[in-house]
């Protein structure tokens, strides 16, 4: 047996790379990471013809070793090079996401430490970063210290907790689903139905309430629905409010909605996973008047703190309510639980094990400071005001409402024809150009077409070359 083991031990070594080794590696892979950022500035913001991959080989994993240059060409070629550059300033389409390169770092130190950041018994120092974090974001929005959240993996999975929680804080069980009240409006980002229907609750009654001219949610509509459902019998539960919609970026009254909810002791959540980090600006921190009186929120760091994709947060005002919902028992786990120690992420979410995703946030927020994140966000808005400035003086746009936040829509209506076959094809022509990247929707029935500006990388610069291209396509396709 003993000479079994040993020889296992030796062909299992590659597994513990050499000093040389990791070396070569960390070379090979740093000179690969230097070119692909030096290069963002000329690269398409949209691999159009990319989006047919062929030889990404379904029989992916071999018997045999493959050396680092062949991979990493590979995946240059096959995987970076095509669709969406989630890392060019360009991208100014559905919510762009950003690379902040002190994140990825950060991301290299979680691994090769791997702390067990789902218990404090298994690892107190990574789960106080975590709580920490989000007792950060839990001040910024002005929760009091009863406050508890978590990282998530991104926003729909922060909604889904939230959603769970409520479910229980609520005490409602399966019969009580078909009577229980949703109140969103039509721009509810569609990762709250989605959630609705794996927290079970499918079945729950969707009220749509109207929206104004610039699509916020109408509070007085919202709360003769709320007085309505309970005379009744029905179950008023849960109101979703948006700081800051996907679709448009229009921040819902919030303190108005606050106040319907606590009257009527309905859970009131805000999905601020695009909008929310705009609290650290001052006018953010006026359009999100009254958050702090929500039950629950959702923010993805991973938007408007610019990290890489893979991290969300979700925080409940009365952190008990999170507890209730998500604690847990079990034999294997009993070295764990201590009333005198802090909560853990696994107390209080459904992961247990996880990634240590709080050292992607933590490690550029300590190496920078605050105010540079401040500084992004205000020029975003500001671009996005300066975008729609500009859009004005083009003849025949027709301009959606003036940004709030960083996102506006907009379309062009030509002279002849049909606007939203026009709008189709502008569409078309931009991503086949690929120097910008934009995306479209349907409002009011319109093909709408829709700018937003979230990435570290976007300046004045970007969204010159996006005016321009603007102009020069709708001259190209209005001259045909
Ligand atoms: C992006 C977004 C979500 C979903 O978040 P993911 O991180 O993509 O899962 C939810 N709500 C709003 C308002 C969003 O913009």
């Amino acid at each position: 047996m003993i000479g079994k083991i040993k020889e296992l031990e030796i062909l299992s070594s590659v597994l513990t790379p050499s000093k040389g080794e990791r070396q070569e590696l960390m070379n090979k892979i740093i000179s690969y990471t230097e070119k692909f950022i030096d290069d963002i500035p000329n690269d398409p913001a949209y691999y159009f013809s990319g989006n047919e991959i062929t030889g990404l080989n379904p029989d992916f994993i071999f018997d045999e070793e493959i050396n680092i240059d062949f991979l990493l060409k590979e995946f240059s070629n096959k995987i970076v090079k095509s669709g969406i550059n989630g890392a060019s300033g360009a991208h100014l389409g559905y919510i762009p996401g950003s690379t902040l390169f002190h994140s990825a770092l950060g991301d290299f130190i979680a691994a090769v430490t791997n702390r067990y950041a789902g218990v404090y018994f298994a690892s107190p120092g990574a789960v106080k970063l975590e709580n920490n974090a989000v007792k950060w974001m839990s001040s910024l929005i002005g929760y009091n210290e009863n406050a508890k959240g978590i990282l998530t993996s991104g926003g729909s999975v922060a909604n889904l907790t939230a959603i769970v929680a409520a479910r229980e804080a609520a005490g409602l069980r399966a019969n009580d689903y078909t009577k229980s009240v949703v109140y969103l409006t039509a721009q509810t980002h569609h990762s709250v139905e989605k959630a609705l229907r794996i927290a079970g609750m499918g079945e729950c009654i969707k009220h749509y309430i109207g929206m104004d001219k610039n699509f916020k949610m109408i509070s007085g509509e919202l709360e003769k629905a709320v007085t309505k459902d309970k005379k009744t019998g029905l179950i008023p539960w849960l109101i979703i409010a948006a700081a800051g919609t996907t679709d448009t970026g229009a921040v819902d009254p919030l303190n108005e909605i606050s106040e319907i909810a606590e009257k009527n002791r309905v859970w009131n959540h805000v999905d601020g996973a695009y909008g929310a980090f705009f609290i650290l600006t001052e006018r953010g921190k006026k359009l999100f008047d009254g958050i702090e009186k929500s039950d629950s929120i959702v923010m993805d760091p991973h938007k408007g703190l610019f990290i890489p994709f893979g991290t969300g947060a979700v925080i409940v005002q009365n952190g008990k309510q999170l507890f209730d919902a998500y604690s847990y028992q079990a034999g294997y786990m009993q070295d764990t639980i201590d009333k005198n120690i802090p909560l853990s992420p696994a107390d209080i979410s459904p992961e247990l094990s996880k990634h240590f995703r709080g050292l992607r946030l933590w490690l550029p927020l300590k190496l920078l400071g605050i105010s540079p994140f401040r500084a992004a966000l205000e020029e975003k808005l500001l671009l996005a005001q300066y975008a729609y400035c500009e859009l004005k003086k083009i003849h025949g746009i027709k301009l959606g409402p003036e940004p709030e936040l960083s996102i506006l829509t907009f379309r062009y209506v030509p002279k002849y024809g049909d606007a939203n076959s026009f709008n189709k094809t502008l569409l078309e022509e931009i991503h086949k150009d690929g120097r910008i990247f934009i995306s479209s929707t349907m409002l009011n029935g319109e093909f709408t077409l829709r700018l937003a500006v979230l990435s570290y990388r976007t300046h004045l610069q970007e969204i010159d070359m996006f005016i321009s291209i603007i102009k020069e396509k709708i001259k190209q396709l209005s001259s045909i």
